[in-house]
């Protein structure tokens, strides 16, 4: 998987941000490659390679209909030439939404799983029988979050962003923030946005840490209150909002990781959540693929 253009960054001017004095840069992991967006491109990068170097003949995964792990691992399977797997939750939709129409697209195999055999897939005895039934592949787990893939999202931040007081980012599985908690400054604070309703994103932060010996040096910090009802809910407050952001800033957002992410943020901006001269920079983390099926099925019209 070769890098083919930088992260852009993209300063935001909203009148909100003029008049609390807070500076807003976006780093746009959305256009870090052609088709491989965002924080999924990181996660992969290290599972890819091992894959190789273990001799494994493809990659299984597991995912949703509308997964953007599922999608980015088709492509990156498929430029490595390795097979591409994946147990999709539920029902596989017929005929396929664009996710696994692009998945498929890319040659990547498609099984449904049901939602009880789904719940018990990281059972050790569930991944022998995967193993039996695929031969040798290399299994990544859901969301793609293992220590090889916090190893790849602790590259993202690079010198420059180091300078930035705050770090923003959407929060799903945990992965992405425990690879930023590793590489950010003393002097930072990393912001967290969960998707997820619930408070167990905390816990499940800390394990990771343990399980994976990081020691942050940043501060840090989670917000549970933006989920929006949960993953993949919405209001049309925050519909609305991505289409303004697209329309009269350029930026465009999906609605079920960083359009929350951004909300978010804002929300806190407006609430005085943050010191005159803060500057901060949100991390865009992609997504963007997952915009069509959500139209399809909500007519968001995003
Ligand atoms: C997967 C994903 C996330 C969440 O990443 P985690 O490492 O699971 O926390 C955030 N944003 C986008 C666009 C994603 O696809």
């Amino acid at each position: 998987m070769e890098k083919q253009t930088l992260p852009a960054y993209q300063n935001i001017r909203l009148p909100l941000l003029a008049e609390k004095n807070v500076h807003l840069q976006i780093k746009r992991l959305d256009v870090l490659h052609p088709e491989i967006q965002g924080n999924k491109y990181y996660k992969l990068l290290y599972n890819i390679r091992a894959a190789k170097e273990k001799g494994c003949t493809g990659i299984l995964t597991f995912g949703g209909a509308f997964s953007n792990h599922v999608h980015a691992t088709a492509i990156s399977a498929a430029q490595n030439e390795l097979a591409a797997i994946a147990m999709i939750r539920g029902e596989i939709p017929q005929p396929l939404n664009p996710t696994l129409a692009d998945a498929a697209g890319h040659g990547m195999q498609l099984y449904p799983m049901s939602r009880a055999a789904y719940r018990e897939k990281e059972d050790p005895k569930v991944l022998e029988q995967l193993q039996n039934r695929f031969g040798n592949v290399y299994v990544i787990p859901e969301g793609g979050t293992n220590a090889l893939a916090i190893k790849g999202t602790s590259q993202i931040l690079n010198t420059l962003d180091t300078e930035k007081d705050i770090l923003a980012l959407p929060v799903g599985t945990g992965g992405t923030f425990a690879g930023l908690l590793a590489s950010a400054h003393s002097r930072q604070l990393l912001l967290g946005f969960s998707v997820l309703k619930g408070e167990f994103i905390h816990a499940e932060i800390n394990r990771l840490l343990e399980t994976n010996q990081i020691r942050p040096r940043c501060s840090w910090q989670i917000q549970t209150s933006y989920h929006f009802g949960g993953y993949a809910k919405f209001t049309p407050e925050l519909i609305a909002f991505i289409k303004e952001m697209k329309n009269d800033y350029a930026l465009p957002l999906d609605p079920v990781y960083t359009g929350k992410m951004l909300f978010g943020l804002l929300d806190m901006v407006s609430r005085d959540r943050f010191k005159r001269g803060t500057r901060i920079l949100a991390i865009h983390t992609g997504g963007l693929q997952g915009i069509r099926g959500f139209n399809q099925r909500f007519g968001t019209g995003i």
